[in-house]
């Protein structure tokens, strides 16, 4: 898969505070990567380094492979995105508000701006000026903005603060409507581990401006496998196949019908070895550690929920 976005220890010192400190992160193109921090961690001047609305203390950006400089207009028009809160001319409609943001990127594409606010459920309502519009509207409107122009790269600083729940789920079906059907690459931030854990396929954990871990949603999964747990009437077969043609040692019988395994084996394996036996397995699936532990542990337990 390649590259999309690289950072070289990125660092941004604010006064004598570093707000972001040798950060090297890796976007790939396709993927859903969720950056995830406490309020404070650094998102927001990472992704403002990344628009070039920040410029870097010190450290590099490489963009579609290009390094990022004060002229980079051209990689730039390849990215949309929405870094804090949205701002619309208040008394012009939604489609008035994409014409002229359609005219400053210099792109004007009807059909793109009526998809757009289709893609977003604002369809109906882009004869109505942006100030009788909900939050939710708004953020929704943002969107529309910036998928307009087809960006290769979207990037949303907590798209989702201030929405109902209903909003949020219509949000994140279009994000995975944008990864999945227009092949978007998506960096989205925020605060809260729920959201990014149904989201991303990579995530970026940031606490005090490091970047703590970055590592795919896969791979947190398999690491944080607990046990095994397979149910059979066949309990006796079964532990001797374990045990003789497995050559398992770290398991357990709980009762007559279950037992758990604790050796790193996969579920592929264990089901073949059972098969050849003729030990009909009832049920066999993985537990894991709960992700929230996880995350809580690597960022020590304030602000992600
Ligand atoms: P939030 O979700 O609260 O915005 P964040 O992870 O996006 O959090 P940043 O907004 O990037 O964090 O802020 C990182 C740190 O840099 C914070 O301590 C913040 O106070 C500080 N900071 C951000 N912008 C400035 C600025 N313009 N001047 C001075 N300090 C700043």
């Amino acid at each position: 898969m390649s590259t999309i976005l690289r950072t070289w220890n990125l660092t941004k010192v604010y006064r004598d505070r570093e707000a972001v400190n040798n950060v090297n992160m890796q976007i790939k193109k396709g993927e859903i990567y969720g950056f995830l921090g406490p309020n404070g961690a650094g998102k927001t001047t990472v992704m403002k380094m990344i628009t070039n609305l920040v410029k870097p203390t010190s450290g590099e950006i490489e963009l579609f492979g290009e390094t990022l400089t004060p002229k980079s207009y051209e990689v730039l028009k390849r990215i949309g995105s929405i870094i804090e809160y949205p701002v619309f001319y208040d008394k012009l409609t939604a489609k008035e508000n994409l014409q002229l943001h359609g005219e400053y990127m210099g792109y004007y594409d009807p059909k793109a701006m009526k998809e757009a606010l289709e893609l977003v459920s604002l369809k109906g309502t882009d004869n109505k000026p942006v100030k009788e519009f909900s939050l939710g509207m708004k953020q929704r409107l943002g969107i529309a903005r910036a998928v307009m122009t087809k960006p290769e790269l979207l990037i949303l600083d907590e798209p989702i603060n201030g929405l109902d729940p209903l909003g949020i789920k219509e949000l994140r079906d279009v994000f995975r409507m944008l990864s999945r059907d227009y092949g978007m690459t998506l960096l989205i931030s925020s605060h809260i581990l729920g959201e990014i854990e149904q989201l991303a396929d990579t995530v970026g954990v940031i606490r005090d401006g490091i970047l703590l871990e970055e590592v795919t949603m896969d791979t947190i999964r398999t690491r944080n496998t607990q046990y095994m747990e397979l149910e059979t009437g066949e309990l006796n077969k079964a532990v001797y196949i374990l045990q003789h043609k497995l050559r398992l040692s770290n398991y357990k019988v709980l009762n007559a019908r279950t037992i758990r395994i604790y050796d790193a084996i996969s579920q592929l394996e264990v089901n073949k070895a059972m098969a050849e036996g003729n030990v009909e397995l009832d049920s066999i699936s993985k537990k894991h550690h709960s992700l929230e532990d996880y995350f809580v542990e690597l960022i020590g337990g304030e602000g992600i929920a």
